[in-house]
C-alpha cells in the first residue's frame, strides 16, 4: 500500500499508473487492506486495456499496472476467469506503449510461468517488486504470508533463470511480533542471498483492525531492537544497492526521460528498464524520449553517465 502511494507521486503524462484491482484475499496479520478495501475485485480486462489505450493516446509511454496482489488478477471475473499474463499480453500489444510494468507480486501467487511473458513481450520491463517481508519461517507463519524462506528463494532463482538481468525490489518488516535475534538473522540472510536492487524496510508498528491486534499477537520486540535491526538492514541494503548499481558502470543503458533532475536542472533524469534512476547532463529537455546513456559511476540511489 505504501509503495502504491510512493509511485502515484511519480504519475506523469509519460509514466502512468493504472489500478487493475482493489482489495486483497490474503490476511497478512499486520495489514489493514483486507479490512479497509475488502476482498479482491478485479476490473474487467477490456476496461483496463481501453484506459491504457487512452493514456497512450494522450502521451503516456510507460504504464505500470497496480494491484495489492497483482498475480491473482482476474480470478473471479465473469463470464470467464482472466489471468495477469493475459492482461500483460493485451496491454503490451497497444501501439505506442514503450514500457509496461506491474506491481506488486505476492510469493504465494506468483506463477513461474509468468516469466515467459518477459521473454515474449519486448516492452515488458525486467523488474519485479516481490516483497518477502521476513526471512524467518516462524515470523512468516505469524504474519500469515503462506510461504517459507526456501520457497521464496526458489522463486527468486526461477526469476533470475528466466530473466537474468531482472531488477528485484523487496519490502521487509523488522521487529514483527515475537521476532527473535535468530529470526532477524534469517532476514539478513534472505537479503544477502536475494541481492535486491532496492528494498523498502519498515519497523513493525501495531495498526488498528489488523488480525495481529484482534488475535492478540504481542508487539513485544523492544523499540531499541526494532530500530537497531532496521538501521542495520537499511545500511546493508544501501551498500548492496551501491554494489548492484556499480555493476552497470561501463554499460550503455536505455533510458526513458522524466525531465530535469530536481537537484540539478542541468541534468536529465530517467529510468532504465530495471527501474534504476539514471542521471546524465544534457542541454535540452529529454522528457518523454528514449535515449542511451553510458554509465560512468553509481551510488546506492542512482546511475550517472553521459549521453551516447
Ligand atoms: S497480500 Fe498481505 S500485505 Fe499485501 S495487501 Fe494483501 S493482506 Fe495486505
Amino acid at each position: 500500500m505504501r509503495t502504491e502511494k510512493r509511485l502515484k507521486a511519480r504519475d506523469t503524462r509519460i509514466s502512468a499508473f493504472v489500478s487493475v484491482m482493489r482489495g486483497c484475499d490474503h490476511h497478512c496479520t499486520y495489514c489493514v487492506v483486507p479490512n479497509t478495501r475488502g476482498k479482491e475485485d478485479s476490473r474487467p480486462l477490456e476496461e483496463i486495456v481501453e484506459e491504457c489505450r487512452i493514456l497512450v493516446g494522450e502521451g503516456a509511454r510507460e504504464i505500470t499496472l497496480l494491484g495489492q496482489n497483482i498475480d491473482s488478477y482476474g480470478k473471479r471475473l465473469q463470464p470467464r476467469r482472466r489471468s495477469l499474463a493475459e492482461l500483460l499480453y493485451a496491454v503490451a500489444a497497444i501501439d505506442g506503449l514503450w514500457r509496461l510494468r506491474f506491481i506488486t507480486s505476492h510469493p504465494s501467487d506468483l506463477r513461474p510461468e509468468l516469466f515467459s511473458a518477459f521473454a515474449d513481450l519486448p516492452n515488458l520491463m525486467p523488474y519485479l517488486h516481490f516483497p518477502a517481508q521476513s526471512g524467518s519461517d516462524s515470523v512468516l507463519a505469524r504474519m500469515r504470508r503462506g510461504y517459507t524462506h526456501a520457497r521464496y528463494m526458489e522463486l527468486v532463482a526461477a526469476a533470475r533463470n528466466a530473466v537474468p538481468d531482472i531488477g528485484l525490489a523487496g519490502d521487509t518488516i523488522v521487529g514483527f511480533c515475537g521476532e527473535t535475534e535468530a529470526d532477524y538473522q534469517q532476514t539478513l540472510e534472505l537479503h544477502r542471498n536475494t541481492q535486491y536492487q532496492t528494498s523498502f524496510i519498515f519497523m513493525y508498528s501495531e495498526r488498528e483492525f489488523t488480525p495481529a491486534i484482534t488475535q492478540g499477537l504481542a508487539d513485544d520486540v523492544s523499540p531499541e531492537d526494532k530500530k537497531r535491526r532496521c538501521h542495520e538492514l537499511m545500511d546493508l541494503q544501501r551498500e548492496w544497492s551501491k554494489q548492484i548499481n556499480q555493476q552497470r558502470v561501463g554499460q550503455v543503458v536505455q533510458v526513458l526521460g522524466e525531465g530535469e533532475s530536481k537537484r540539478n536542472p542541468q541534468r536529465q533524469e530517467g529510468r532504465n528498464p530495471q527501474n534504476q534512476i539514471v542521471i546524465a547532463e544534457s542541454g535540452r529537455d529529454l522528457r518523454g524520449e528514449l535515449y542511451n546513456v553510458k554509465i560512468e559511476r553509481a551510488t546506492n540511489a542512482a546511475l550517472y553517465g553521459t549521453l551516447v
